[in-house]
């Protein structure tokens, strides 16, 4: 396995400086980052920072490409998107790929894979579902001197009321033509408060449409922002390293745990045949333990991703390495007793209840606590989200 092996360490090394280094400086960025999409220099973001009622004008923009609802050149008033949450080493929200550019998503994928496999946490299924969400080019009545701003939102804080209200509009309400430059409406917000211990989020929970003051030039439009060139679409590989850290990270966590509560008390799946990884050299599975021989030397690792068709997996290493690609065939088991975990689902799923990962917690919208994660509407922007999907 010589010069095979020599290649491959090379490409291991390379990876592996590139991915530190990625890595430390993914972590050391103080303060929140947005992966989604990117705000312009000159603009201010908007968002709801109180119970008070606002007025809002939705001003329309020149739609540019992948606008689900419009076509490019025209003018229309949002952009949706979908992300998916808590994703890579920063636990922060990536476009995703599939639901707001209908391409192959990474993250998606994983998904389905966990969908078909029976032994899969539902929970963590419906985690990785991409959550809608909504950009708006905004202007704020009592603020008018900040000019036109951008407003991000979950779907479900604001646009979703916002649709039902035009939907079930009378004839002469016209409240579908509310960004119309000229005779359009202005919106007043009613917004609610949810708290959640010391965090609080938002919600527009009424809107009234309102004759506008004045009417808007065509100028205004030179404000707006072309939103659909705002989001930060990953490309397909990129994404998928993001969302293995993540994975990698997740696995490491849960394994200090749970191999501590699962010691000398072996699973009854471990008893069957068709599990133990050692007899199924062309059926690894994700958080396998393995052994990886590099020049002579053996490695343990563990698979953080296996590619059936290409017959490859993707090992991370004990001492934090990582190589991609590795064969099937020079992938080894790791002796038993230091396999302390290789299902991660069927060890999460297995520790329903009797543990709390995330800590003892509340939930603050009245739901169960690591039950009803993306259950109820608050659930989007629940800053304790990220806990009670932990304690499933
Ligand atoms: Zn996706």
């Amino acid at each position: 396995m010589g010069s095979k092996n020599k290649k491959k360490k090379e490409k291991r090394n390379k990876r592996n400086t590139a991915e530190l280094a990625k890595r430390r400086a993914e972590k050391h960025k103080v303060g929140f980052e947005n992966t989604a999409f990117e705000m312009p220099d000159d603009k201010k973001q908007f968002s709801l920072k109180s119970d008070k009622a606002v007025r809002l004008d939705i001003i329309p923009y020149e739609v540019g490409e992948g606008n689900p609802w419009a076509d490019k050149g025209q003018v229309y008033y949002e952009r949706t998107f979908w992300v998916h949450r808590s994703v890579g080493v920063d636990q922060t929200s990536y476009v995703c790929l599939a639901k707001t550019c209908g391409d192959p998503c990474p993250i998606c994928e994983h998904r389905l894979k966990l969908k078909k496999d029976p032994d899969s946490d539902d929970d963590l299924i419906k985690d990785l579902l991409p959550k809608q969400r909504q950009l708006f080019n905004v202007i704020n009545i009592k603020e008018k001197n900040k000019g036109v701003q951008i407003w991000e939102l979950s779907f479900h804080l604001f646009g979703k009321r916002l649709d039902k209200d035009i939907q079930n509009e009378d004839e002469d309400d016209n409240y579908s033509n509310f960004s119309d430059l000229e005779g359009g409406l202005t919106l007043k917000c009613g917004v609610d408060e949810k708290s959640f211990g010391s965090n609080h989020f938002y919600e527009v929970t009424s809107i009234n449409f309102k004759p506008r003051e004045e009417d808007y030039d065509d100028d205004i439009l030179e404000q707006t922002t072309c939103l659909d060139d705002i989001l930060i679409i990953k490309d397909y590989d990129e994404l998928k390293e993001i969302f293995l850290q993540t994975t990698d990270d997740d696995d490491d966590d849960k394994k200090d745990k749970s191999s501590k509560k699962d010691k000398g008390k072996k699973s009854k799946d471990d008893d069957d045949p068709d599990d133990d990884p050692r007899n199924q050299h062309d059926d690894w599975e994700k958080g396998s333990r393995v052994i990886v021989e590099v020049d002579g030397e053996d490695f343990p690792g563990k698979l953080t991703s296996v590619d059936d068709d290409d017959k490859t997996a993707s090992v991370k290493f004990d001492d934090g390495d990582t190589m991609d690609d590795v064969a099937f065939d020079d992938l080894k088991a790791e002796p038993e007793k230091k396999s302390s975990k290789k299902d991660k689902g069927k060890k999460d799923k297995k520790d329903k209840g009797k543990k709390d990962k995330g800590g003892s917690g509340k939930c603050p919208a009245g739901g169960t606590w690591g039950k009803d994660t993306d259950q109820l509407k608050e659930c989007p922007d629940c800053p304790r989200w990220d806990k009670c999907d932990d304690a499933d």
